[in-house]
């Protein structure tokens, strides 16, 4: 993250066929580290649970945006439009308001007229919108204003950055700056699927999140140099055999149209073209082509907020074997269930160093919400602030404190000392929050644990096993799963200024 906010500081002062040339340079070397999980990344064909399927039981729903990046991107907009009409699409083109063009209103007029939707790329195309929390407040009144006075519905991010959890304030209905892989992106931790998703705020708001599920034209043919279109089509079949949503997101800034000698960032138009004509040709009345905004609004429509399926991405840290595996397994169970991304990292007979370098590097790559530590202090201690940083929340399950001792002799002491003593409840409570400082919140999965952390103490607490949930204070009986995850969704989600 610090390393991109020091190149948006000095892009600008780059020549375009150095940034190209670094860009290039970047995409070798990871086109060979991700082949695994690029352009096909198979975890993203996961249908999410209580699906409804698309709408007259289409195969997969096609949605085509375009970003228009500069004043070059606005002047084509009438060409693309013209090209996509001639061929019977529509799509949403997404409009920067304060960059490097003014908005024409009659351009606003004209799109819609037409069946196009109109969208809000950012404010400004400079990368910095997230370059601090202050700095997005005072972005985000601007956002806010033009999305209702242009009666705009959705939101994607330049550079396709993305902080979900502080968009709620722009009170967008939903959101494209994510993408289901990518690796070739400046933030390119990916939401590994091909479906919507719901980013719950608080109370039953929130917005949908609609990822880019195709390469965009610049990665393909400026960035990785393809001439052709054969990445396109094999992902659109991938997706339409899993029955998801192809989201293909272009720029008219980079389409060459003629009939000048393309610039060395364009590629031809008629690549596009002969996709759009591609996807007709195969699959004729097979799928659902909406606009962006239809497709959140059937998602919002056809399920209710208590079944729509999140995509938090949760890390457990764990033992091998052990109460504290198998409670991880059952908690990631409950989250996988409703559609979050969980992974797991076992660290056992790996060094400590060796297990930290692990979460650190899987973070990088997946951007976890949460990381939950289970028995190994030491490693927490090796990765909070790294993992803290860069906004992951932490957690660590206390069931297996490697200092026992210290848990038996607070559980001995509870019933006969803490309740008529304050200083010892003082002490015992200070320890706990002392061991516990360095994380956000803390699940607490032991009986001694329930003790010391009850009453006055601000450690939230959710019992691990149903022994321990009668003797925890949080009345649950038999929903620990459920209380897990009610957890988990207080702990993540962030709202602004919350
Ligand atoms: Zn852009």
């Amino acid at each position: 993250m610090l390393l991109n906010r020091a190149y948006y500081h000095v892009k600008p002062f780059l020549p375009v066929s150095l940034r190209l040339a670094l860009r290039r340079w970047r995409a070798r070397r990871r086109l060979a580290q991700y082949r695994d999980v690029w352009p096909i990344d198979i975890r993203a064909g996961q249908q999410p649970p209580g699906w409804p399927g698309w709408p007259g039981g289409a195969k997969f729903a096609l949605v085509l945006t375009h970003d228009v990046e500069g004043a070059r991107g606005l002047d084509r907009v009438d060409r693309l439009m013209a090209l996509e009409s001639r061929l019977g699409f529509r799509s949403c083109f997404n409009l920067v308001p304060e960059g490097e063009y003014r908005v024409p209103h009659e351009l606003l007029d004209a799109l819609r007229d037409n069946g196009f939707e109109v969208g809000l790329h950012g404010l400004k195309h400079d990368g910095k919108l997230y370059s601090s929390k202050a700095e997005f407040g005072r972005r985000a009144v601007r956002i806010r204003d033009y999305l209702s006075r242009w009666k705009i519905a959705g939101f994607r991010s330049p550079f396709m950055q993305h902080q979900l959890g502080w968009l709620h304030i722009l009170g967008a209905e939903y959101d494209g700056s994510t993408f289901d892989t990518d690796p070739f992106e400046p933030q390119p931790d990916a939401a590994a699927t091909v479906f919507p998703f719901w980013v719950p705020a608080p109370g039953q708001s929130g917005y949908v999140e609609l990822p880019c599920t195709m390469v965009q034209d610049f990665t393909l043919f400026t960035v990785l140099g393809e001439s052709a279109i054969d990445v396109w089509k094999r992902k659109l079949d991938w997706i339409a055999s899993r029955r998801g949503m192809v989201l293909l997101n272009t720029h008219p800034d980079y389409m060459d149209f003629g009939p000048n000698r393309p610039a060395r960032d364009e590629y031809p138009a008629s690549h596009y073209e002969e996709m759009l004509n591609h996807i007709r040709q195969e699959y004729e009345g097979l799928y659902w082509h909406a606009l962006p905004q239809d497709v959140a609004r059937y998602y919002t429509g056809s399920l209710d907020p208590a079944r729509r399926n999140t995509r938090k991405k949760v890390c457990f840290v764990v033992p091998d074997s052990g109460e504290a595996a198998a409670r991880a397994r059952r908690y990631a169970a409950a989250l996988t269930a409703r559609g979050d991304l969980v992974e797991t990292i076992s660290c056992v007979g790996s060094g400590v160093a060796a297990a930290a370098r692990e979460i650190i590097r899987r973070h990088r790559e997946t951007r976890f919400d949460l990381v939950q530590f289970h028995d190994r202090l030491d490693l927490l201690c090796c990765t909070a602030w790294p993992l803290k940083w860069s906004g992951a929340k932490l957690a660590l399950d206390l069931s297996d404190l490697p200092c026992t001792r210290f848990t038996a002799m607070a559980g001995a002491l509870a019933d006969h000392v803490i309740a008529s003593d304050g200083r010892v409840r003082d002490a015992l409570n200070f320890a706990a929050r002392a061991k516990c400082s360095v994380e956000h919140h803390v699940p607490v999965a032991v009986s001694g644990g329930n003790r010391l952390c009850r009453d006055d103490t601000p450690l939230p607490v959710v019992a691990g096993n149903p022994q321990d949930l009668e003797a925890a204070t949080i009345g649950a009986t038999h929903e620990e799963n459920h209380e897990y995850v009610r957890l988990v969704d207080s702990l993540t989600t962030e709202t602004f200024g919350g």
